[in-house]
């Protein structure tokens, strides 16, 4: 039986809250087989500045790199809203993206038929919807210099940011498109300003020849980023996976994100390069919320995101397809009983808290073992 070795990194707020009803699935299926898991837990964010002054330790992303995954809960809040810019609790998650080289961000947006309502758009336009965003995530314009704010001297001043792609990351985030789109619906549609940027015809081009290449098989569609958001509004469906990139993939994951109606349901994947040697890639996974201070520590988080990203996990590191559409049919099943947690429940709707629905989901899965 193989043992997978995970950094757990709970972080702040409704992090360790919401890890640890992911603990409980780990554990159920660590006993459960087919493969064992065992954990490590280091702090990460405003955590981790408390105690060593910094978002992440250099002993931690030892660990991170390391590790066969990394499940990470959120992090930040108010209390650490004036440390130093460079060690704020975020500078943490975006140290470990880079220095993992975690380019590939999947987000998935899927609308379970019993939340169909909580959608603010009309129950047709989003039932049964199941689409994947993939955001590069280490390139553009987030991290291209010049990057600067400049006095001009003259009263005025002048802030630079620097959008940037090479061939190859285009080419790398391309092929992950491709690949996921040939396990589902073999569509991809990819988003770039073409029209404006000289990125987005790189982009085009780039994409147009990993196509023509290697994956024939899987349509190909480019469309205009300002004209996607408008499509994911008006009909969402027509898309199976949307690559697009670090810029264009923030917003339009945050749309898609809304046509579910709660962030307290979405999981994500950061993937980086396969290694040669090991044939294994960087990869961690964690909800798209992030501490939400305003509930933490009051057993009221929903823990569906955090424990759909160990799903994630399950599909995407390990090749456990199969447990972590039994995670989904868990999810899916507590759902259709009615069982919500407070921020996806409708008017009168009874609620239960973090622990019960993570039980519940753990009920499910061991129902199905
Ligand atoms: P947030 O996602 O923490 O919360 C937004 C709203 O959604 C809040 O009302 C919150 O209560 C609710 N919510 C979020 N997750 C929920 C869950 N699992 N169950 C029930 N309700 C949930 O975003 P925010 O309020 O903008 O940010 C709060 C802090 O989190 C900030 O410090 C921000 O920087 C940080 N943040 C961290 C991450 C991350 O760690 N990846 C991501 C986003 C924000």
């Amino acid at each position: 039986m193989a043992t997978h070795n995970l950094l757990l990194l709970p972080g702040d707020g409704i992090g360790p809250e919401v890890m640890a009803e992911v603990k409980r699935v780990i554990d159920f299926f660590s006993k459960k087989g087919p493969d064992k898991f065992s954990t490590e837990e280091a702090l990460v964010g405003g955590c981790c500045y408390d105690a060593h002054k910094v978002a992440i330790t250099d002993a931690t992303m030892d660990k991170a790199k390391a590790a066969d995954a990394i499940i990470f809960g959120a992090v930040g809040g108010p209390k650490w809203d004036k440390v130093p810019y460079d060690v704020r609790p975020e500078a943490g998650l975006l140290r470990l993206r880079k220095d993992l080289a975690l380019f590939a961000n999947i987000r998935p947006a899927i609308v379970y038929p019993a939340l169909a309502d909580s959608s603010s758009l009309k129950r047709d336009v989003v039932e049964g919807l199941d689409i994947i965003i993939l955001r590069e995530l280490t390139g553009g314009v987030y991290f291209g210099e010049p990057k600067t704010i400049t006095d001009l001297g003259n009263g005025q001043k002048r802030g630079i940011d620097t959008q940037v792609y090479d061939t190859f990351e285009i080419d790398r985030i391309a092929r992950v498109a491709f690949d996921l789109a040939r396990t589902r619906r073999k569509k991809v549609a990819s988003a770039e300003k073409r029209n404006v940027m000289k990125t987005g015809v790189l982009w085009n081009e780039v994409v147009t020849r990993v196509h023509q290449e290697s994956y024939k098989d899987v349509a190909l569609e480019h469309v205009l980023a300002d004209n996607c958001a408008m499509q994911l509004v008006r009909w969402p469906k027509q898309y199976d996976v949307l690559v697009t990139d670090n810029l264009f993939g923030d917003v339009l994951s945050d749309i898609a994100a809304m046509l579910t109606g709660s962030l307290g349901m979405l999981p994500s994947a950061s993937l980086g390069a396969i290694d040669s040697k090991t044939k294994l890639r960087k990869a961690l996974y964690e909800p798209v919320h992030g501490s939400a201070p305003d509930i933490a520590g009051k057993g009221l988080a929903n823990p569906i995101a955090m424990i759909a990203s160990f799903g994630m996990a399950l599909r995407y590191s390990f090749g456990l397809g199969e447990w972590a559409d039994k995670i989904d049919q868990a999810i899916a099943s507590v759902l259709a009983k009615g069982l919500r947690t407070k921020d996806i429940a409708q008017g009168t709707e009874k609620t239960i808290g973090t622990t019960d629905m993570g039980a519940a989901i753990l009920g499910e899965l061991k129902a199905a073992a």
